[in-house]
């Protein structure tokens, strides 16, 4: 499985549809100090269903739809799109290509998209799960996080080893089970 595309409209400062294609091996994103680098991996960790606005530098939700400039008006939606190539079915979904999309309109309407058909951001969480792609997983490491896992706690950092052995499936689904 690798990531093949991401699409952004009204995201953060790519106001204008946005289509970043990445090849299999490695990519570095590279551009000036305020270029949209660090908004590039928001949006990744956006669509994987990050819910906390401080943690995408914002103080509400609305934070992440582009705002405007000075030669441009705001928009009303951000839309990000991740294509995943899973022709090898390492997601546990029979498609060789799955696309994830989330939406955020300015009057608060949300949705969450999986090859687009509606989804819960719950099925994007199931889909993910145990798959390193989830949006705190080891997949995504932000600044400070290398620091923060050689200074947490013993009980926090098993969380890590848990995803990367994909043994969090079966506590979430322990966890929804006596939810019931
Ligand atoms: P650095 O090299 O300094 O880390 P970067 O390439 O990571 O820079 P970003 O932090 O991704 O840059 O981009 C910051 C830019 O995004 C700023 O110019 C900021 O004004 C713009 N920006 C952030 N949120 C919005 C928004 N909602 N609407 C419009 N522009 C936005
Ligand atoms: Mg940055």
């Amino acid at each position: 499985m690798h990531l093949e595309r991401i699409e952004m409209t009204g995201f953060k400062s790519f106001a204008d549809k946005t289509v970043i294609e990445f090849d299999k091996g490695l990519t570095a994103v590279v551009g000036p100090n305020g270029s949209g680098k660090s908004n590039l991996s928001e949006a990744i960790r956006w669509v994987l269903g990050e819910q906390s606005a401080k943690s995408l530098r914002g103080s509400r939700m609305e934070d992440v739809i582009f705002n405007g400039t000075q030669e441009r008006k705001p928009v009303n939606l951000a839309k990000v799109t991740l294509v995943l190539n899973n022709e090898d079915r390492y997601l546990d979904y029979d498609f060789s290509e799955i696309s994830i999309t989330r939406s955020y309109n300015r009057n608060g309407d949300s949705q969450y998209f999986i090859n687009k058909e509606a989804v819960r951001l719950k099925d994007i969480v199931d889909l993910l799960l145990d798959s390193g792609l989830g949006k705190n997983s080891f997949s995504i490491i932000s600044q400070g996080k290398v620091e923060q896992i050689f200074l947490s706690k013993p009980e926090e950092r098993r969380t890590i080893f848990e995803e990367a052995a994909g043994v969090q499936k079966y506590q979430y689904r322990k966890v929804e089970a006596e939810r019931k």
